[in-house]
């Protein structure tokens, strides 16, 4: 029985739900926008499929597909919202349309986001607009180009149906473009799943979800001994290796100046893929204390400064919850998990970004402290400073031309104190490069553009394409689709993209979004 009526769910991990237009008359689905490799390598899809009107109606949530149908579900979580208990959130607005197991034998679950309102959408409407639908195609298609751990997305159809939001900071509503996000994961189950077991002391119907994670996504622990030593080690084990993906993910998320804005329990998968891309941004100028969240503003608790804290409490409340199967002790041994995890993929990130060979956990970690001083206070863009440092040449007796270089073509200058402070750095880098013999500047250039991204996927030029979008052009969605899944490929064409945001961009509502739109 499918059934879409707002209420409590218990003993239960997902209701079966279905889109909400398939019977619908007045509109019809149009495509916006398409991503052709992941068409292609995940879901086996020719590219002509792009073009039939199927295929829009399918991921429009206007058709289900004979072989799901009446199998079609909104999952059922709970999660921390802020650093409170939220109780029963649950997919509000995304239903499971199925899962594909692709010519590789990789697992795919197929999710529409928007498509209509589930048991779990408690005051929302269930539906989706076409900005927020944008922004989180070319996001998670970013991040998947830079190396970060992230769900995937297929494709944005228009629904033909306006939705209303307050679309300005000011609390102004309008009418918006309605529209459907299709993403895809191996698995969208979050560390709210449990937290909402555990919280109704549910643990017959925890023991199974576990279960079926280990199964599913973990096997390797299935058959797994000891390090944990009571018998019920494969649920320690489990909690351990979700730890580890996603102090990784967070990790990954610093390095590139990815700040998530929501990093909610409910937000957070057990496959450590980034989530639920709504307020997110990358950072422009060097600012620790950036927030994209309007809604995050006075408090700041999802600052970029902040990613790693909130994700390790994340991960304490995840390990919690199945304290019921591995007793309390265990925490603690697992937690410690995330910080050595965690400090070595930073390190392991900045060690490449600088084009190191070796690395000094304190020395080397100064070298990046203050590198970050730096550029914080001379308030320099976190990307294009970074990819700078490639073409620092250690066979150069001015080491310091191409950083003069840089400040010229960005249009910035420095007083001459500030200069030296450039300097000093700069020497003490190249000091640090023929220490290890890493004086092949060429090769570390060519290492350094593999790790330190020329193209980021900028607000205010998401901010651009989506106006574009709203009045019915796509180009610049597809522009930025093929630019930002080419990060680190230099084009002369591309140069704009590299660009610094003009200062229309950094005013709180044009580029700094709030949640759940
Ligand atoms: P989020 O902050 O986006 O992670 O969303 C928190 C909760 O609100 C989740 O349970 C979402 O499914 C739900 N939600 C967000 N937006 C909507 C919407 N437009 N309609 C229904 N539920 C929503
Ligand atoms: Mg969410
Ligand atoms: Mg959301």
């Amino acid at each position: 029985q499918r059934e879409n009526f707002v209420r409590v769910v218990r003993r239960s991990c997902y209701s079966l739900v279905a889109p909400a237009f398939l019977k619908e008359k007045d509109s019809r689905p149009r495509l916006v926008a398409w991503c052709p490799w992941v068409a292609e390598e995940l879901l086996d899809l020719e590219q002509n499929e792009r073009n039939k009107e199927f295929t829009w109606e399918v991921f429009g949530g206007f058709r289900v597909l004979e072989s799901s149908d009446n199998f079609t579900y909104a999952q059922c979580y709970g999660g921390h919202q802020f650093g409170n208990w939220a109780g029963q959130l649950g997919d509000g607005r995304v239903i499971c349309i199925g899962e594909y197991i692709n010519q590789k034998g990789e697992r795919w679950d197929i999710q529409l986001k928007g498509a209509g309102k589930t048991p779990y959408g408690r005051f929302a409407d269930g539906f989706a607009v076409l900005r927020s639908c944008i922004r989180e195609f070319l996001a998670s298609e970013a991040l998947a180009s830079l190396g970060i751990p992230t769900t995937r997305a297929l494709c944005v159809v228009e629904t033909g149906k306006d939705v209303l939001r307050d679309l300005f900071y000011n609390g102004d509503v309008k009418p918006e473009r309605g529209a459907v996000l299709t993403r895809l994961a191996p698995s969208f189950i979050r560390f709210g799943n449990f937290e909402l077991l555990a919280y109704y002391n549910d643990l017959e119907t925890l023991r199974k979800l576990t279960d079926y994670c280990i199964e599913h996504y973990f096997p390797e622990f299935l058959e797994a001994t000891t390090i944990f030593s009571d018998d019920n080690n494969r649920y320690a084990l489990f909690a351990s290796r979700v730890v580890e993906l996603n102090a990784e993910m967070v990790a990954k998320w610093q390095a590139v100046g990815f700040v998530h804005g929501v990093m909610n329990t409910d937000n957070f998968s057990i496959l450590g893929l980034t989530l639920d891309y709504g307020p997110f941004g990358f950072l422009d100028r060097y600012d620790p204390l950036y927030t994209p969240n309007s809604t995050d503003l006075p408090g700041r608790r999802y600052c970029y400064l902040n990613q790693a804290q909130v994700a390790r409490w994340n991960c304490q409340k995840f390990v919690q919850s199945l304290i019921s199967l591995y007793g309390g002790a265990t925490v603690f041994n697992i937690m410690e998990k995330f910080d050595e995890t965690y400090s070595s993929c930073l390190s392991n990130c900045y060690r490449n970004k600088l084009g190191l060979l070796t690395w000094n956990e304190e020395t080397d970690k100064q070298l990046v402290d203050s590198f970050l001083d730096l550029i914080q206070t001379d308030q320099l863009d976190y990307t294009n400073t970074w990819r700078m440092l490639g073409n620092i040449q250690t066979s150069d007796e001015f080491p310091q031309r191409h950083f003069e270089q840089y400040l010229i073509s960005r249009k910035r200058t420095l007083d001459s104190s500030r200069k030296e402070a450039w300097n000093a750095w700069i020497h003490r880098y190249v000091t640090r490069l023929w220490k290890e013999n890493n004086t092949n500047d060429l090769l570390r250039k060519e290492r350094m553009d593999k790790v330190n991204p020329c193209y980021i996927l900028r607000n205010y030029f998401l901010f651009k394409a989506v106006q574009l979008a709203e009045s019915g052009n796509f180009d610049e969605v597809e522009n930025l689709l093929q630019v930002i899944s080419n990060p680190y490929e230099e084009r002369p064409e591309w140069n704009v993209y590299s660009e610094e945001p003009p200062e229309w961009a950094n005013v709180v509502g044009v580029c700094v979004n709030s949640c759940s739109s």
